[in-house]
């Protein structure tokens, strides 16, 4: 195999050209290596060695495009902060192509930060160190913790100074994901009444993300119900582990139901549904408790997009779409109902278990407690005797869940299963290890500050075995001390 060559195979450069706008990335001064994630690259068919070389981070930083590459930025609209905006784009991402992995799986390359595009607007089109480490660590972690999301596969800097409220480092974020195919990409077309583009954009969607759909009777309204159904799977998994993704704007949703957008994002410390950390989201639209309701929204702009490929007659179309978008809350409560039950290592459903979990909720509010520690030390209570390393040391159960937990521990008993394979499943449902904020903060003001990556490398390096608790790295699994607390974050 030819080290550097890259498994090309271009399927959104093969759309209409008014999809988007052939750019080549703008070269850097002085490419330098950071980090290539070893494991992704290789499921990806690509050599980490040749991309950890100098010529591999050339093309990771943008300064060589590697053959079969047909670079583009794509055009899209969107719902920001519930504000249409007809006119977006990637405005500082550029796609190389697409790889087909090992799996046979069709992946996007893209470069973020790589150079001004015709839809960079008044941006620089350059991305800062600081978030582009951000979206490695979370990003990764969220793979690792079974959430659908974009992944990163590789981060360099730049040697050049980008300007935001200082001059700071500059740097390219490698993201690979199924697509970025986006909400506000149908937006955008149905905005300008091209029909005949929605039309075209809905059967690359479909033949790339929900193939068995092509067959259906109605492959367009399938493709919105599909669409329901992995944005409810997705925002639970979101709610159970405290993510809170801070720009749900519709641009930022991807049809193949990934994660994507990893600026102001934040996972919340201690609980509550208020919880917002966004420092542009000043009406709090993005709070942790609205997600649900936001992505419930999103889908019904989605289905206005749609409208036109639903039904001849507007009236009926819109019908259809209501019934579609109307589906959200049942599939929403159905997968955070399994999700919450997996972490209280209930496996049959019950009547019930919805009060269980709903006095769970108000409880864990009231008491602010740490959430990702609540569910670990909870675990530890599954099979007390346990020889396993506990967090009780992290984490003191407040008294007042004594009542909650005996009412838990009697649902427990109704299980057929016994306590240690219980334990077993909560260890690996509730992780002791999140990309914490200021753990995230400290690993980027070591590398922007001082040049000193050793953090962040550790960092990404514990995420990858976020459920095996290790006592040599408590340090990583404590929430922030209220001088460590960090109560913002940017879009970068
Ligand atoms: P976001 O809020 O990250 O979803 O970005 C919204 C829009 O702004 C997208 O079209 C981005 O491509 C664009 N954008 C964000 N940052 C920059 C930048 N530094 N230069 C050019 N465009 C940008
Ligand atoms: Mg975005
Ligand atoms: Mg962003």
């Amino acid at each position: 195999m030819n080290t550097a060559a890259w498994p090309f195979d271009n399927s959104y450069a093969a759309l209409p050209e008014h999809f988007y706008t052939r750019q080549a990335p703008t070269p850097v001064a002085a490419p330098g290596p950071v980090r290539v994630n070893r494991a992704l690259a290789t499921t990806l068919g690509l050599d980490p060695d040749w991309l950890a070389s100098p010529a591999g981070t050339r093309v990771l930083a943008g300064n060589e495009v590697p053959p079969g590459a047909a670079p583009l930025a794509a055009v899209y609209a969107g719902h920001q902060f519930g504000s249409y905006n007809p006119q977006l784009g990637d405005g500082r991402a550029i796609l190389l192509g697409e790889v087909i992995d090992r799996a046979g799986e069709r992946f996007d390359i893209q470069l973020k930060g790589a150079g001004r595009t015709p839809y960079s607007r008044g941006g620089d089109g350059r991305a800062p160190l600081g978030p582009v480490l951000r979206e490695y660590v979370v990003s990764e972690a969220m793979a690792t913790l079974g959430v659908p999301t974009s992944r990163a596969l590789a981060a360099v800097t730049t040697g050049e100074t980008v300007y935001r409220d200082r001059p700071l480092p500059g740097a390219v974020l490698t993201r690979v994901a199924r697509s970025h195919i986006r909400i506000g990409t149908f937006e955008f077309f149905a905005a300008r009444r091209d029909t005949d583009a929605l039309r075209a954009l809905a059967d690359h969607v479909i033949a790339r993300h929900y193939p068995a759909l092509r067959d259906a009777a109605n492959p367009p309204l399938a493709l919105l119900q599909g669409a329901v159904e992995r944005q409810a799977a997705l925002v639970s998994q979101w709610q159970l582990l405290g993510f809170i993704h801070g720009v749900m704007n519709t641009d930022n949703m991807l049809l193949s139901g990934e994660t994507i957008d990893y600026g102001p994002c934040a996972f919340m410390d201690a609980f509550h549904p208020d919880t917002v950390f966004s420092s542009i989201d000043h009406g709090g639209r993005y709070a942790y408790r609205n997600q649900p309701a936001i992505a419930h929204w999103n889908l019904a702009v989605l289905a206005q997009s749609l409208l036109p490929l639903l039904h001849d007659d507007p009236e009926e179309a819109v019908k259809l779409a209501q019934g579609a978008v109307d589906t959200f809350p049942d599939h929403f409560l159905a997968a955070h109902q399994r999700g919450l039950n997996r972490k209280l290592g209930l496996t049959e459903a019950r009547e019930g278990d919805r009060e269980l979990a709903e006095e769970l909720f108000e409880l864990m509010a009231g008491e602010r407690v740490d959430f990702t520690l609540f569910f670990r030390r909870l675990a530890d209570f599954a099979a007390p005797d346990s020889a396993a390393a506990t967090v009780e040391d992290l984490f003191p159960m407040p008294a007042r869940f004594l009542p909650w937990m005996q009412r838990w521990q009697a649902r427990c008993g109704q299980e057929s299963t016994g306590a240690g394979e219980r334990q077993a499943a909560m260890y690996r449902a509730n992780p002791a290890f999140i990309p914490r904020n200021h753990l995230v903060e400290e690993a980027i003001a070591a590398a922007v500050d001082n040049g000193d990556f050793t953090p962040f490398h550790a960092l990404v390096e514990r995420l990858a075995a976020p459920f095996d608790y290790d006592p040599a790295d408590r340090r990583l699994a404590l929430p922030p001390t209220p001088e460590q607390m960090v109560h913002q974050t940017f879009c970068g």
